[in-house]
C-alpha cells in the first residue's frame, strides 16, 4: 500500500514567536512532492502566531507534548482543549527528550494519547533504543516495548490517527545518523510488531517516521528504505533552506 510521506520539523525550546512566524511563512511556501505532508512543531507560546500563519495551508500543525489531563491544577502544563482551540492536529508524544530528560513513562505517555485521541488530535508517537540498549542487541525489544506500551488501550480504528516516529536516542541531536539499512531493519520489525498487535492492514497503512540527524544530504537515501515514510527533523529543521530540501528530498 502507498503510504505518505510525513516531513515534520520538531522546533524543540528553540524560536521566539516572531522567529517562529517568518519559520512558519517560509514552511508555507515550501514546494513539496505528490505524496508528501509538512508538519511543524513549535513550541506552545509559539502556536498562535504560528497558526496564524498556517492557518487554511497545507502544513499540519502539532504540538511537541501535552498535559496527561483535560484541566485542573496542574501548574505549567498545557492542555488538550487549549491546543484544539489554537487549531493544532497533531501531537508529538513520548519524544526522547521527555523520556530521557523528564522521565515520562510509556504509561505515562498512553494516557496522554488516549486523550489526545479522545479529542481527535493525531497522535505521533516516538519511540527508540539508548546506544547502550543498541549494543546489547535490545534496539527491537526496548522499541517493542514502547509500542506496546504507548498503545495500549488503543484500537484498530485509532491507529488511522497514529504516527509511529523511531528515533534512537543516540542519533538525536548528535550529527549520527542510522545506516538507511539498520534503520529499515527496525522500522521493519516494528511495523511487524504493529501487525502482531492489529492486524497486516493497520501495519501496512500506519506511517513509521525515521528521526535523529536528518538533513539534505542523508534524506533521500532513508526515504529510500520501503518502510521509512517521513522523518522527524529536529536541528535542520529550524533553517528553511535545510528544511526545505528535506521536504522535497524526492526532487
Ligand atoms: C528530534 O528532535 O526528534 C530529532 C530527531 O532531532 P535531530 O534531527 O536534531 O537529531
Amino acid at each position: 500500500m502507498a503510504r505518505d510521506y510525513l516531513m515534520a520539523g520538531n522546533w524543540k525550546m528553540n524560536k521566539t514567536p516572531s522567529e517562529a512566524k517568518a519559520l512558519a511563512e517560509a514552511v508555507k511556501a515550501m514546494p513539496k512532492g505528490e505524496g508528501t505532508r509538512k508538519m511543524v512543531a513549535p513550541s506552545f507560546v509559539c502556536i498562535p502566531a504560528v497558526a496564524e500563519v498556517l492557518a487554511g495551508s497545507d502544513v499540519e500543525l502539532a504540538a511537541q507534548n501535552m498535559s496527561s489531563v483535560e484541566d485542573g491544577a496542574h501548574t505549567g502544563e498545557t492542555s488538550v482543549l487549549m491546543l484544539k482551540e489554537l487549531g493544532v492536529s497533531s501531537v508529538i508524544l513520548g519524544h526522547s527528550e521527555r523520556r530521557h530528560i523528564y522521565g515520562e513513562s510509556d504509561e505515562f505517555i498512553n494516557a496522554k494519547a488516549k486523550l489526545a485521541l479522545q479529542h481527535g488530535l493525531d497522535v505521533v508517537l516516538c519511540i527508540g533504543e539508548t546506544l547502550e540498549e543498541r549494543e546489547a542487541g535490545k534496539a527491537n525489544d526496548v522499541c517493542f516495548a514502547q509500542l506496546e506500551g504507548g498503545l495500549a488501550g488503543i484500537d484498530a480504528a485509532q491507529m488511522a490517527k497514529i504516527v509511529i516516529a523511531y528515533e534512537p536516542v543516540w542519533a538525536i541531536g548528535t550529527g549520527k545518523t542510522a545506516t538507511p539499512a539498520d534503520a529499515q531493519a527496525v522500522h521493519e520489525a516494528c511495523r511487524g510488531k504493529i501487525a502482531e498487535l492489529y492486524s497486516q492492514s493497520v501495519a501496512d497503512a500506519v506511517i513509521i517516521q525515521y528521526g535523529g540527524s536528518v538533513k539534505p544530504g542523508n534524506v533521500a537515501e532513508l526515504m529510500s528504505q520501503k518502510d521509512i515514510d517521513g522523518a522527524l527533523v529536529g536541528g535542520a529543521s529550524l533553517d528553511a533552506e535545510s528544511f526545505a530540501s528535506i521536504v522535497a528530498f524526492d526532487k
